[in-house]
């Protein structure tokens, strides 16, 4: 099985304060043996977040970034830039994304090639909302997205993804997929990793996000076929967030 990754994805939110909180906190503690942890923060927070966490062994990411290398494209950020920062890994597709910023599959796709051409891992965000749910097309609208991106890449360069399961309902709502919904789709998503064949299945981490909390992280964590957790609102929390990182462990 892969190594649990907890990842906290801190969206529009954050100060350099809650950076050196975080980075005293981390300092201090220590995390289970085995589980990886990141932290996504805004783009100006990267390089202060690199310096105050690595300390700690914790990666840092961004979480989005341009497709293109470099070019007349006011207020985009490429992943040469984001590496110079110190950033590892990249968020792309979050449904924040796809939906707000219009970012459709071909889209996402050119994000990941954009991150492995410069070093970054993509975590890769999937997720279906609420109505297609309804409909009884989770699993064809999850492993859509996930094809759209796997069918375009090379055996070498798709061993190089994290994947994140995001159920678009249950994000910043409240609304936690119960772990035998969220353990259903990402054995699904494992099940077509293993189409792929070269052993991604058992390499590439699968990541439940939505709603996690301290409170239910353990028995998300428990479901065979979830690898650690993508976290929102939780990760702006030290105590809460170090909680869900213990429950990995
Ligand atoms: C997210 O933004 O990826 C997320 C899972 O948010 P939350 O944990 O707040 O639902």
């Amino acid at each position: 099985m892969a190594k649990p990754l907890i990842a906290g994805n801190w969206k529009m939110h954050g100060s350099l304060a809650l950076i050196d909180e975080f980075g005293r906190a981390l300092a201090t503690t220590e995390l289970p043996e085995g589980v990886d942890v990141a932290l996504m923060v805004p783009f100006p927070y990267l390089a202060q977040a690199a310096q105050a966490l690595n300390v700690a062994g914790v990666s840092v990411g961004a979480q989005t970034l341009s497709d293109q290398p470099s070019g007349a494209l006011t207020g985009e950020v490429s992943g040469a830039m984001l590496r110079e920062l110190g950033a590892s890994m990249v968020l792309v597709g979050h449904s924040e994304r796809r939906s707000m910023f219009h970012e459709n599959d071909q889209a996402v796709l050119g994000r990941v090639r954009a991150a492995l051409g410069v070093g970054l891992t993509p975590i890769l965000c999937l997720g279906e909302t609420l109505e297609q749910r309804d409909e009884g097309r989770t699993e064809s609208v999850v492993l859509g997205q996930l094809d759209a991106v796997f069918d375009a890449l090379d055996a070498s360069e798709r061993a190089q993804l994290v994947v994140a399961y995001e159920p678009v309902w249950a994000i910043g709502t409240g609304r936690t997929a119960t772990p035998e919904q969220a353990q259903a789709v990402h054995s699904a998503i494992r099940q077509r990793l293993a189409d792929y064949s070269g052993g991604l299945e058992e390499r590439t981490k699968i990541l439940y996000g939505g709603s996690m909390k301290a409170a239910n992280a353990a028995d998300l964590l428990a479901q065979p076929d979830i690898d650690g957790g993508l976290v929102g609102g939780a990760s702006l929390q030290v105590d809460d967030f170090l909680a869900i990182c213990q429950s990995a462990g």
